[in-house]
């Protein structure tokens, strides 16, 4: 991304030498992200984030009597996205998972109305990284001639996406969820797929996202893109999920009471969602902090809010329980040696907080 600050910094919308240059590497970007999921160039807008490119999937949802399916358990960029929409008339149903955080098709197909105009399902959930049954929920849509959009933001560069196989019509994506920058990402748009753009002025992106774009980000993005494509073709998702089933397994020999979130459903290979019966999440956050460990609880989004997360009562936990919970995200650079620092200092965390807990203490 470097030159693309300091020295090739050329608007891709001039005519002249530099312009040309940018054009020349927006284009290849474009095509390392089509090459990702499966799409053809032409298909992919780029946007600043997958924020913008869950909300311009669903700009045309905003009409009176207009029907969406939803599940309860997106992330907030969908799900206030369309508590809007229904302030401008739609109409909203939000299908609840079961306890192991998957959506089931068969709720997705009764919830179809003559009215319904999307579905919006996420392929892994970003706080337990379950993987939602994209492909049976795009055959049932286009049973029903219903358009289909899936947030892929957690599940890009860490398991294979075949946007032709799954038959979706729109597919968010995000730089900064597979190691590429903050602040870029792309929406796939199906060709002679229509969307309503939220962004008004010049014709970038061909009329669907207005806006110079943002060079050295969209470089970064596509060799992001470009390198999660080797990472999965070498197979080496599984070494991560490894990594992944140490960290729990070490966790579930060392501390009692304690539950994975999702274990029973297929998962994205980074992602690990634990509760810690009788602590708080937000303690526990705060003394993994200070041993040099960063977990989260929930979505690093809502980390401000005392709510417990949205996610996990949907999956059924009671609030103590949601709140107890916290989030621990592997990268595609964790070492073994890291997982097992990890395993050096989470034990004893826990252990601190439950002698000072009430909750823990008057239990046992
Ligand atoms: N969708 C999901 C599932 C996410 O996890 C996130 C971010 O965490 C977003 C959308 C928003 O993406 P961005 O932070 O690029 O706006």
């Amino acid at each position: 991304m470097a030159p693309f600050f300091a020295e090739r910094f050329g608007n891709a919308s001039s005519m002249h030498a530099q312009g040309v240059q940018a054009r020349a590497a927006v284009d290849e970007a474009r095509a390392q992200v089509a090459r990702l999921i499966g799409a053809t160039p032409d298909e992919i807008v780029f946007t600043s984030g997958g924020t913008e490119g869950d909300n311009l999937a669903l700009s045309g949802t905003g009409a009176p009597g207009c029907h969406v399916i939803t599940s309860a358990i997106e992330h907030h960029a969908i799900l206030d996205t369309l508590r809007w929409s229904e302030t401008a008339g739609a109409r909203v149903t939000r299908i609840r998972p079961d306890r192991s955080g998957r959506v089931d098709p068969a709720d997705v197909r009764a919830a179809l109305t003559p009215a319904t105009r999307l579905i919006s399902i996420m392929m892994a959930n970003n706080e337990t990284g379950v993987l939602q049954p994209v492909e049976e929920i795009g055959r049932i849509a286009a049973e029903a001639d219903v358009a289909f959009h899936i947030d892929a933001v957690q599940a890009a560069g860490k398991v294979p996406i075949d946007v032709r196989r799954i038959r979706c019509d729109a597919l968010t994506l995000s730089g900064h969820k597979m190691h590429g920058p903050q602040g870029v990402g792309a929406l796939f748009i199906r060709s002679g797929t229509q969307v309503r753009p939220i962004l008004h002025g010049g014709s970038q992106e061909r009329g669907r996202r207005a806006g110079t774009e943002n060079l050295a980000a969209i470089v970064g993005f596509g060799v992001a893109a470009a390198h999660a494509v080797e990472w999965l073709a070498e197979g080496r998702a599984r070494g991560l999920e490894a990594l992944r089933d140490r960290l729990e397994a070490g966790i579930r020999a060392a501390v009692p009471a304690v539950q994975v979130n999702g274990a029973d459903a297929p998962r994205v290979p980074n992602t690990s969602n634990i509760s810690f019966d009788g602590i708080a999440g937000r303690a526990l956050v705060v003394a993994l902090d200070d041993a040099g460990v960063c977990v989260s609880t929930g979505s690093a989004c809502s980390s401000g809010s005392a709510e417990p997360p949205h996610v996990l009562l949907a999956m059924g936990l009671l609030p103590i329980q949601a709140h107890s919970a916290i989030r621990l995200s592997l990268g595609k650079r964790t070492t073994a040696d890291q997982i097992d620092f990890v395993l050096s200092r989470l034990p004893e965390a826990v252990g601190r907080l439950r002698e000072m807990s009430p909750l823990w203490t008057n239990r046992h």
